[in-house]
């Protein structure tokens, strides 16, 4: 198992950035992601606050584009979950369960893992539904990520959002678009019943730091 010299967990634009800064400074990081190269943008149905995108930019686009950003510096990325994360004597020793990786320096660029635990038929990301068609969709929630699935959503679905209060979290650009889609209804102080096809839950997000051992 050779050492690496940096190591960065996470392959969201926070990975991403950090592995092209290193990498122009002459240290060839490896980039651990378990699932895809993008992060939380591969669920945004559009990026509109990236200076650069006046017309702005879909997610999975965007997602598209860090990964060809990696690839143009030919920064090295592996698919792994790193479960465990042990420091001893200077050096990190990172288990995925099937792979150990050891580094002298070790940057988390984890993001976020979502409150609420999905269970059958319920999520709390939109992009494992983006290919769904024809279907009802329940969201609970009323913050930017609720109203942004419901966008992604509503162009082949029917989605009802349901809010448990009465205070709507959305920023106002954001709204405006999807109180105009004829496809997405809102709900106030109620939860869906049963009657869905799916339910996304987007009731919040907290630092993921699983990775890390609890020593
Ligand atoms: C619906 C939605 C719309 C959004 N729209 C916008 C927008 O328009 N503009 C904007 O600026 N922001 C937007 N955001 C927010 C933006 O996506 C996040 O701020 C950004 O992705 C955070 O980047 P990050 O790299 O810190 O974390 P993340 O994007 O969460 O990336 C962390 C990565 O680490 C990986 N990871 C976690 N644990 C491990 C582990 N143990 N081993 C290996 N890999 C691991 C995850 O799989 C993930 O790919 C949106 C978010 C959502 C959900």
């Amino acid at each position: 198992m050779p050492k690496e010299q940096v190591i960065i967990i996470g392959g969201g634009p926070a990975g991403v950035a950090c592995a092209i800064q290193l990498k122009r400074n002459g240290i060839d990081p490896l980039l651990l992601e378990k699932e895809s190269i993008g992060g939380l943008l591969k669920n945004a149905w559009r990026i509109d606050n990236y200076p650069g995108f006046p017309d702005g930019i879909g997610g999975l686009e965007m997602a598209a584009k860090l990964l060809g950003h990696l690839n143009r510096f030919e920064i090295r990325y592996q698919k792994s979950a790193i479960q465990t994360t042990i420091y001893d004597e200077g050096i990190f020793l990172l288990k995925s369960g099937t792979k150990n990786f050891t580094c002298d320096y070790l940057v988390i660029a984890t993001g976020t893992k979502a409150k609420h635990t999905a269970v059958k038929n319920s999520f709390t990301e939109v992009f494992p539904l983006r290919e769904v068609t024809g279907k009802t969709i329940a969201i609970v929630g009323a913050g930017d990520a609720a109203f942004d699935y419901a966008m992604t959503l509503s162009s082949h679905n029917e989605v009802h959002i349901f809010n448990r209060g009465t205070k709507i979290k959305c920023i106002p650009a954001l709204l405006e678009i999807a109180e105009k889609q004829k496809n997405i209804s809102y709900h106030e102080k109620s939860m869906p019943g049963d009657s869905f096809d799916y339910t996304i839950f987007a009731t919040g997000r907290e630092p993921d730091l699983n990775c890390l051992s609890k020593e």
